[in-house]
C-alpha cells in the first residue's frame, strides 16, 4: 500500500481531506499537525512523498537527508510559494519538489483589488468612525479607480488577473514584468523598466515571487519614485518590503495607503492572538489600525476554492511524484525541479 504523510494539518482542510481520503481509499495516509521538521520527520518513514504546506520559516537543512534516508522521494508542497524549500538540497538528495502553483488566482487577486477599492474610499476611516457613530463626510472624499493608474509588477497568474480585473472597472494598467506575457497587451500596457512603472502609477501592486531580484524590492529609492499620494498593496511575500522605508513613507504622507497581506516577520503573528503590548513599537504596531493601511493577515489564498484546490492539487501531486505514476487527468506533475 502506497504511504503518504501530511504535515502542518489545518483544521480549515478537513472537509477537502475527507473528500480526498474517501476518493483514494487505497492510500495510507500519516497525519499531522506538526510542521516537517528534525523532531518530526520520522512520520515520514516508508512514505513515498511527504505534503507539506510552510507558513514562513525554511525547512531545516538536515531534512533533505533525514527523507531520502527514509525512502521519500518528493516533497510536495500545498501552497504556491516554495522559499521555504532549498530546491539544491533537495535535488541532490534525489527529492522532487513539487508546489500548487494555481489553486485559485482570483482568491488573491481579489484581495489585492479589495484592498485598493478600500483605500480608495477611505474604508477604514469610515468603519473606525461609523463604530463611534461619527457620519461625517470629511477627510473622506473617494477616488474612482477608473480615472486611476494601476501599476502590476509581475503579471503571471495572480497578477494578470488583478491586472483583468482593474481593466475591467476601468482603470488603465501598467505592467512591470521580467518576462511579460503579450498575450495580455488588450488589458496590460508593459513598460521596460520598474521606473517607469513607479514614475507613473497611482497604484502599485506587486505579483512577484519571492527571490534575490524582489527581496527588499520595495525600498526607500522604489518608494521615493513613486507619486506623492501612490497607493501600494503587496499580497506576495512580505519580505519583497523593506519595512521601516515602508512606514517611513506613510508616515512622512508621501504614501496615500498601503495594503499588506503579508508581513516580514509574520511568523508566529499571522493567525495567533498576539498581546497588544508585545506589538507596541513594532512594524506591526506601527501599521496596525491606521486609516491609510489595510493589514490582513495572510489570508489571501483562504477562500473555500483556494484552500479545497491546495489540499486536493497537493496531494495528487505528492502521489504522482512520489509513486511516478501520471496525474489521473494525465496532465504533467507540477514539478518546479
Ligand atoms: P507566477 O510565477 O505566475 O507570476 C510571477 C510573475 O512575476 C512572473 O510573470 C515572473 O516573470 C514575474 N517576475 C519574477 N521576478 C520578477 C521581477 N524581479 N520583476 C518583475 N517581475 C518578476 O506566480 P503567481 O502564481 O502569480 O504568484 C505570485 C506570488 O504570489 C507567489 O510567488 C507568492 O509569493 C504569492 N502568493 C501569495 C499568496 C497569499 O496568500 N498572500 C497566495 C499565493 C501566492
Amino acid at each position: 500500500m502506497t504511504r503518504l504523510a501530511l504535515f502542518d494539518r489545518a483544521a480549515y482542510e478537513t472537509d477537502a481531506l475527507a473528500t480526498w481520503q474517501a476518493d483514494h481509499p487505497d492510500i495510507d495516509l500519516v497525519i499531522t499537525t506538526h510542521p516537517l521538521t528534525p523532531q518530526t520527520v520520522a512520520l515520514s518513514e516508508g512514505c513515498a512523498a511527504v505534503s507539506i504546506q510552510p507558513v514562513g520559516a525554511a525547512l531545516d537543512p538536515s531534512i533533505y537527508a533525514e527523507l531520502q534516508r527514509r525512502g521519500v522521494r518528493a516533497l510536495a508542497l500545498r501552497t504556491t510559494g516554495f522559499d521555504a524549500v532549498d530546491l539544491v538540497a533537495a535535488r541532490t538528495h534525489g527529492i522532487t519538489v513539487t508546489n500548487v502553483p494555481a489553486y485559485s488566482p482570483p482568491a488573491i487577486a481579489e484581495l489585492a483589488l479589495l484592498m485598493l477599492l478600500a483605500l480608495n474610499r477611505k474604508l477604514p476611516t469610515l468603519e473606525r468612525r461609523a463604530a463611534q457613530h461619527d457620519y461625517r463626510w470629511a477627510g473622506v472624499l473617494g477616488r474612482e479607480i477608473r480615472s486611476q493608474t494601476i501599476g502590476v509588477i509581475g503579471v503571471g497568474r495572480i497578477g494578470s488577473v488583478f491586472a483583468r480585473f482593474c481593466r475591467g472597472l476601468g482603470a488603465h494598467v501598467v505592467g512591470y514584468d521580467i518576462a511579460p506575457n503579450h498575450e495580455l497587451d488588450d488589458a496590460v500596457e508593459f513598460v521596460d523598466s520598474l521606473e517607469e512603472l513607479l514614475s507613473r502609477a497611482d497604484v502599485v501592486s506587486v505579483h512577484t515571487p519571492l527571490d534575490d531580484s524582489t527581496r527588499g524590492m520595495i525600498d526607500t529609492t522604489f518608494l521615493a519614485a513613486l507619486r506623492p499620494g501612490a497607493i501600494v498593496i503587496n499580497c506576495a511575500r512580505g519580505p519583497i518590503v523593506e519595512p521601516d522605508a515602508l512606514v517611513s513613507a506613510l508616515e512622512a504622507g508621501h504614501l496615500g495607503g498601503v495594503g499588506l497581506d503579508v508581513m516580514p516577520g509574520e511568523d508566529g503573528i499571522f493567525d495567533a492572538q498576539v498581546d497588544a503590548a508585545r506589538m507596541a513599537g513594532t512594524l506591526f504596531g506601527r501599521l496596525a489600525g491606521r486609516d491609510d493601511v489595510v493589514l490582513t493577515p495572510h489570508i489571501a489564498f483562504y477562500t473555500d476554492t483556494g484552500v479545497a484546490n491546495m489540499l486536493r492539487f497537493g496531494l495528487d501531486n505528492a502521489l504522482a511524484a512520489g509513486t511516478g505514476d501520471p496525474r489521473p487527468d494525465g496532465a504533467p506533475v507540477d514539478a518546479v525541479n
